[in-house]
């Protein structure tokens, strides 16, 4: 187990500082309900001291023989806590003042600041949670659409960890298949079942290989799925992204303080985001169709998961079979959507004849806004067939993804190894290997330097 020391009482204002109507104030370690009861008068009769875990409890702060501010206290009582000590949340209102001047009196307790990450890293050495949970905690903090909190959620209510304590079991169950194999073979004796042994390792490569795969999607989750624009220039991209974002902003008018500066380039469709790569640029860029090959329009193809490419029905409808040719044989596997715009220069009819004509191609117009339904189904549906949501488990974190890649090149080695004959001294080696790239994620094997990159990035309060 980790050598760190938890005994010290913490403190730390846990909602965001500014004023809003109510802070929260977070107190966790031995000493927190006597020395917050020594700053507290309970309005009722019963004292902190008194309180059930669970409970809260109305009543007001002193300070020195004044009143700093009316408050209601939760009681926490360890183990039954998130940081598995007891702890007092302090709601308080949510003046700077009163928060800054609470937490001095808190000081004056002995009480001290916690550290960046400091609750949730208590949680992991109490044993609350294990290392990937503790990580999912951040993320469910900063997830601002479902999918992200979705994924956030289930690796913090132990879906990950749980396939990962399976993946061990099973590694373990290989490795003393392998040393039953290295017993008898001194005996001579050619250990009766080894394609046993490679199907269990050809599933475990499989899962381990699945896990990695699911980062991309991870990724697009918490990052949004990137799609690219390409187009020449005034076929209407500007006026797209605009027509889409308005919607959204519509949508989310009635959250205050929702505004287009805080959406930038992002877009959230069906609680999936989507990133617009270099959205600002479009503008400018003067990727006309002879000039497709220039780096800009295929450095955006590159980074994209999805791409859009744009024309305008009101010009000549030459060289985009060439263009188009370049961008899927760049884009490979990836979905390139063709979407005509400026549907409104044509006649109803005339437009009613393209559509059919041109079957699944989208025909929209961007300024009056006709088909952009259509544009967002289209859209979802592709990243849908892109990318794995409904795997049961995603991994979302790159250091997970790094220790799933390395123990998946252990278990490689592995077969390699068997296919070889090389001895099983080297083989267990491979697998001890495998075990530990896998313990490091769940922090069941870590290094206290692992722990502080990883808490050193909460903010304090968490
Ligand atoms: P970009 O250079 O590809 O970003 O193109 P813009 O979005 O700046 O649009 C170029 C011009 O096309 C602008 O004058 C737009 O108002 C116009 N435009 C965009 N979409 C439509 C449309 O659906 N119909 C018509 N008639 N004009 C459009």
């Amino acid at each position: 187990m980790n050598s760190l020391q938890v005994n010290d009482t913490i403190c730390a204002l846990a909602t965001p500082t500014g004023t809003g109507a109510i802070a929260v104030v977070r107190v966790s370690g031995s000493r927190s309900l006597e020395s917050v009861n020594s700053l507290f008068v309970a309005a009722g009769t019963k004292n902190l001291l008194e309180i059930a875990g669970h409970q809260a409890v109305f009543g007001r702060i002193k300070d020195g023989d004044q009143w700093l501010d009316e408050v209601l206290l939760t009681v926490f009582r360890a183990p039954r806590s998130f940081t598995g000590e007891d702890g007092v949340e302090i709601s308080c209102h949510g003046s700077p003042y009163i928060i800054q001047r609470l937490l001095q009196l808190l000081h004056e307790q002995q009480i001290r600041l916690a550290k960046p990450g400091e609750f949730t890293q208590r949680a992991f050495l109490n044993g609350r949670m294990d290392l990937s949970q503790a990580e999912a905690v951040a993320d469910l903090i900063a997830a601002e659409n479902q999918a992200a909190h979705r994924v956030a959620l289930d690796q913090l209510r132990g879906g990950f960890s749980g396939k990962l304590k399976h993946l061990r079991q099973e590694l373990i169950d290989f490795a003393a298949l392998v040393e039953l194999e290295l017993d008898f073979t001194e005996e001579d004796v050619e250990f009766a079942d080894r394609s046993q042994l490679f199907s269990l390792l050809n599933r475990l490569e499989k899962e381990i290989e699945r896990l990695s795969t699911s980062f991309a999607t991870g990724q697009a989750i918490k990052e949004g799925i990137p799609v690219a624009i390409v187009g020449e220039p005034n076929v209407g991209k500007s006026t797209l992204l605009n027509a889409l974002f308005q919607e959204e902003k519509a949508l989310v008018s009635d959250i205050a303080g929702t505004t287009r500066d805080s959406i930038e380039d992002t877009l959230v469709l069906d609680g999936l985001k989507f990133r617009f790569i270099d959205t600002a640029g479009i503008r400018e860029t003067t990727d006309h169709v002879e000039q497709l090959g220039i780096a800009r329009t295929f450095e955006k193809i590159r980074r994209a998961a999805m791409i859009l490419y744009m024309v305008d029905l009101g010009m000549p409808l030459t060289g985009h079979v060439q263009a188009l040719e370049r961008i899927r044989e760049e884009a490979g596997d990836r979905p390139v959507l063709i979407v005509l715009n400026k549907r409104d220069r044509f006649g109803s009819q005339e437009a009613e004849e393209l559509l059919k004509a041109e079957g699944r191609l989208l025909v929209i117009s961007a300024r009056e806004e006709i088909g952009l339904h259509e544009l967002r189904e289209v859209l979802l549906e592709e990243c849908r067939r892109h990318y794995r949501f409904q795997e049961d488990v995603i991994v979302t974190n790159v250091r997970h993804q790094g220790e799933l890649q390395a123990a998946g090149a252990a278990l490689q080695a592995v077969h390699r190894g068997l296919m070889d004959g090389v001895s099983g001294e080297f083989i267990a080696m491979d697998i001890r290997l495998a075990l530990e790239h896998l313990g490091h994620i769940t922090g069941e094997i870590g290094t206290e330097e692992l722990l502080g990159s990883i808490f050193s990035r909460f903010c304090i309060g968490k």
